[in-house]
């Protein structure tokens, strides 16, 4: 805009690119910068106790192989691993659990 209030319409369109590219750009950062962070994360945490940080052993229970914290003994189901383990019976406890905490991406 001039000092009369005119919009140079060329000048608008420009800025208005800039901004959407400056945008864009952002959002790119922004997504790789996640995506870092989720695999540091990841790194760091492969084979840890969620709670604790504690190494997990591998037990096989009713041939599921669980996952038990050596340090503080919470246990780790993989995804899937709650529903095999009730198998076809929903009426029981792990059944329920089960279904309560069936896991969706
Ligand atoms: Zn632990």
């Amino acid at each position: 805009m001039d000092e009369k209030g005119h919009v140079d319409p060329e000048a608008e369109y420009f800025a208005r690119e800039d901004r959407e590219k400056k945008a864009a750009l952002a959002a790119k950062i922004d997504a790789e910068n996640a995506a870092k962070a989720k695999a540091e994360r990841k790194a760091l945490h492969a084979g840890a106790c969620g709670k604790c940080g504690g190494s997990l052993k591998p037990q096989d229970f009713r041939g599921v192989e669980i996952d038990v914290c050596e340090d503080c003994g919470s246990v780790l189901l993989d995804p899937g691993e709650l529903q095999t383990l009730a198998g076809n019976d929903q009426s029981g406890v792990i059944g329920s659990l089960a279904s309560f905490f069936s896991f969706r991406r």
